[in-house]
Parts: C-alpha cells; sequence; structure tokens
C-alpha cells in the first residue's frame, strides 16, 4: 500500500529529476518507499506536523521524527511531510528524501501484532540534506498532497488488504470445517454465510470507491466509509471463523490466527475508523444539506 501511495503521489507531484532517478525502480520494485507522515503526537491530524525544513541555498534541511512508518527500515526513498512555514493552511510541504543522505537514519522498529511481512518503525531526520529538486509540487503544498495521498491510495490500498483477507478467512474456514467433518453442521454453514456476506458487502462497496476515483469524482465519503467497514467486518469476520475453528485456529502459523492478528493494526494504518467516520460525515452532511 505505501508503495502505490508513494508511486501514485510521486507520478502525480514529483519534478523531472526525481521521477527520472527514482521512478524505475520504484515501479520495478527493486527499490521500496516509505510515507512519513505520522509522528510521535499523532497521526490522526496530519496539519500538526512538527518536523521542520529549512531553507538552505539550493537545498532543505529537515529536522524531525518520524514514527509507526511502513517500509522504514527497507525503503530507499521516502516522502517525509515537514514544515516550511508557521502558515496553518499553506505550512507544509512533503519532500522525497533519498534515505541515504546525510542526516538521515533509521530508529527503532516496532515489534506490531500483525502485518509481520513488513517492517514498520521511525525515521530520524538530523538536518538531513535535500536538493530543492526533491520539493513534491510547490511549496505549501503538503497538506493537500498528503491528504490526496492518504485518501485516494492508503484508505483504498488498505481496503483493499482487508477484503482480502475476509476472502482468505472465507476459504480458511470452509477447508477447516470440511476437513474436521463439520460442514453440515447448521451453525457453521450459517457463520459461512454471514463471513460470505460481509465480504461481499466490503468488495461492492471498495470497487464503487475504486470506480469513482477513476472516473475523477471526488468520492471522500464512499472511501473512508469503505476503508472503516473493510476493517470492522473483517474483524466480525475473524472472530465468527475462530468460532467455527474452535481451539485449531488459535495455534500460531494456522492461517485464520494470522488473519486475526493482520486485522487488527489494519484499524488505525491510513487512518482510525473513527477518523473515516468523521471524515464520511462531514461529506455527505454537506452533500444532502
Ligand atoms: C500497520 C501500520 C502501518 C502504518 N504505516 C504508516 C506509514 O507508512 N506512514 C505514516 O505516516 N503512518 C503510518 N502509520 C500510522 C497511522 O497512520 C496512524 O496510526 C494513524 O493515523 C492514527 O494515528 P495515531 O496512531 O498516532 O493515533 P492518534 O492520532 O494519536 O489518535 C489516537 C485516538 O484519538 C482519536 N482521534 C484523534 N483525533 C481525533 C479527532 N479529531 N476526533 C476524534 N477522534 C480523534 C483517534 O481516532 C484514535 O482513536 C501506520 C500504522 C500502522 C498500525
Amino acid at each position: 500500500v505505501s508503495q502505490l501511495m508513494g508511486i501514485g503521489t510521486l507520478m502525480e507531484f514529483a519534478g523531472p529529476v526525481v521521477r527520472e532517478q527514482y521512478l524505475p525502480r520504484l515501479t520495478s520494485g527493486e527499490m521500496l518507499l516509505a510515507l512519513g507522515i505520522t509522528e510521535p503526537s499523532g497521526g490522526s491530524d496530519p496539519g500538526a506536523a512538527a518536523t521542520r525544513a529549512e531553507r538552505d541555498g539550493d537545498s532543505f534541511l529537515l529536522t524531525g521524527r518520524k514514527v509507526f512508518i511502513t517500509n522504514s527500515h527497507w525503503a530507499g526513498l521516502a516522502l517525509v511531510v515537514a514544515r516550511t512555514s508557521s502558515d496553518p493552511r499553506r505550512g507544509l510541504s512533503v519532500f522525497a528524501v533519498d534515505t541515504a543522505s546525510p542526516g538521515f537514519r533509521t530508529g527503532r522498529a516496532e515489534h506490531k501484532t500483525g502485518l509481520k511481512g513488513c517492517v514498520t518503525g521511525e525515521l530520524v531526520l538530523d538536518q538531513c540534506r535535500v536538493p530543492a529538486s526533491h520539493l513534491l509540487g510547490e511549496e505549501g503544498d503538503g497538506l493537500a498532497i498528503t491528504i490526496k495521498a492518504i485518501s485516494e491510495y492508503g484508505r483504498m490500498g488498505n481496503a483493499g488488504v482487508a477484503l482480502g483477507l475476509m476472502q482468505a478467512v472465507f476459504e480458511e474456514t470452509q477447508a477447516l470445517a470440511a476437513a474436521v467433518g463439520q460442514l453440515h453442521q447448521p451453525l457453521v454453514r450459517e457463520g459461512l454465510a454471514a463471513i460470505y456476506g460481509e465480504t461481499q458487502a466490503a468488495r461492492l462497496l471498495t470497487y464503487q470507491a475504486a470506480w469513482l476515483l477513476d472516473t475523477g469524482a471526488r468520492a471522500d465519503a464512499e472511501v473512508a466509509t469503505t476503508k472503516f467497514f473493510a476493517n470492522d467486518a473483517s474483524l466480525r469476520c475473524v472472530r465468527r471463523a475462530m468460532a467455527i475453528a474452535g481451539s485449531r485456529g488459535l495455534v500460531a502459523g494456522h492461517p485464520l490466527e494470522r488473519c486475526f492478528r493482520d486485522a487488527i493494526p489494519l484499524i488505525s494504518a491510513d487512518g482510525t475508523g473513527d477518523i473515516q467516520r468523521i471524515v464520511a460525515a462531514r461529506s455527505l452532511v454537506g452533500r444532502f444539506s
């Protein structure tokens, strides 16, 4: 999801120097990308970023700390949100930071509950020198770029992961019930039907929101609703699956145990459920009033 967010953002906002230098390696998968928004003070309000970027000739010097960043320790390029002025609306800018730059280092890597296939950790910038050509868009465009990246790529990607997880839960639960000779039980069949219903609802919401974005429409409510529904539904599906599987599903390494752990971090990644409901409500109230 981070790779998708970063590549989409670079294609839209990066200048020719950054595009030519990094996009081929990023799109081929040779290089990974990190997106540095969240700071120790919180991630829900990207406008509150305290990381500073000060102009120094043809460069900017970036100083600050980003936390809970996907691909932190593996990325060759990090898109970092930093404050270039105190203007409340246009005080932020986004920089493409080569992780080999002097003044850039990684901090702690978190041992999180699930999603263990990717590293999540800290980026530390200490007077990190970044060429002015690595500024995305114009100085002051940072908040708009960040919100676009999160809402159009991050939340949709997150919903897609939750949807895949639900599909896996359905298949694994059915296979397990068949293997232990319980597939004929009415309650097992009812549980499978409920998981299927949740999965299909999340699928249709995800496809509709993605289609709307593809048409160029503004789809804040649809994307936010899809994200929180898919996250909540995946937790409901996993809970039902665990009830059907009995103790077998709890054994470390069992696919259902992995789905159970993976469903949890998806809730706050790309913005919590509460923030999605706030975004959706704001857009819907405006639409129908
Ligand atoms: C697996 C994973 C991967 C991640 N990857 C990245 C990444 O690559 N890059 C990145 O920048 N971040 C990343 N994050 C961080 C993620 O974006 C944040 O966790 C998320 O934005 C929420 O921020 P927070 O955890 O700091 O909670 P906070 O912002 O501190 O919020 C705490 C609580 O307060 C609530 N809250 C906050 N503000 C309001 C409000 N105005 N109204 C009502 N309730 C509110 C929230 O809903 C939440 O319940 C990742 C997180 C996870 C779990």
